[in-house]
């Protein structure tokens, strides 16, 4: 079996099956996507739209595109038609766009909504106040080609497992606080998106229902060739 398979069934093997294994292939190639595809999975992420419009249109149609980037509000348009989830929504008016361009498609487009758990400057994201007031707008409910399906967390780049604990904790405490409060149509706050290949599981032992792994599936990048 090629190593891609290999890492793919290796980790699907160590995960719970409500677990739910985001494969991010951002820079790598078609044949490495197809190699996953191949091996079963259908659930891919990427941090470029550019770069997920170009495997959309060469891959299976059957494949679940996730955005997990920073969104650019003018680029939201070139995925409007196929984007399955976009995990790093940070301000109601990525929400309005996202709205906006699914309602040409006549679709529905999930979305997770970025909070910040990490101690980092550099990592972009909501804080739990500006969820709540969010989830709490009058307006929300206007958007009917949006679905606001849950939180997506990045922890902080360390080692140290306790401060990575105790981010994904508060997290998962403020998920479940705000699932109990925000329900309507478009509201059903249901995914949990934390972990990634050095964190996933304590991530998962922390709540999380949705993990990112790159590269312990696909290897790691070479963001030079
Ligand atoms: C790249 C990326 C991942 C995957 O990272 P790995 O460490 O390679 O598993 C997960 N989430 C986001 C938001 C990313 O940008």
């Amino acid at each position: 079996m090629k190593s891609i398979a290999k890492n793919l069934l290796r980790i699907k093997q160590s995960i719970p099956s409500n677990v739910t294994l985001v494969a991010v292939s951002k820079t790598k190639p078609i044949e490495d996507l197809q190699e996953a595809y191949n091996a079963g999975q259908r659930i891919f992420g990427e941090n470029k739209i550019q770069e997920m419009v170009e495997k959309y249109d060469i891959l299976p149609k059957d494949i679940q595109w996730h955005m997990i980037g920073h969104l650019q509000s003018n680029k939201i348009k070139y995925m409007a038609h196929f984007v399955d989830l976009i995990h790093g929504v940070d301000t109601l008016k990525k929400l309005k766009e996202i709205n906006k361009q699914a309602k040409k498609h006549d679709r529905v487009i999930k979305c997770l909504l970025q909070a910040k758990i990490a101690k980092e400057d550099t990592k972009f994201g909501l804080s739990f106040r500006e969820i709540e007031e969010i989830l709490s707008l009058q307006e929300i409910s206007e958007l009917e080609h949006i679905k606001i399906v849950g939180f997506m967390g990045m922890a902080t780049f360390t080692d140290d497992q306790k401060q990575l604990e105790e981010e994904f904790f508060s997290l998962k405490t403020f998920f479940y606080n705000q699932k109990l409060i925000h329900t309507s149509d478009n509201c059903n706050l249901e995914i949990l998106s934390m972990g990634m290949s050095g964190d996933y599981p304590l991530a998962i032992s922390n709540g999380s229902s949705m993990i990112r792994v790159g590269s312990s599936i696909f290897g790691q990048r070479n963001y030079n060739s």
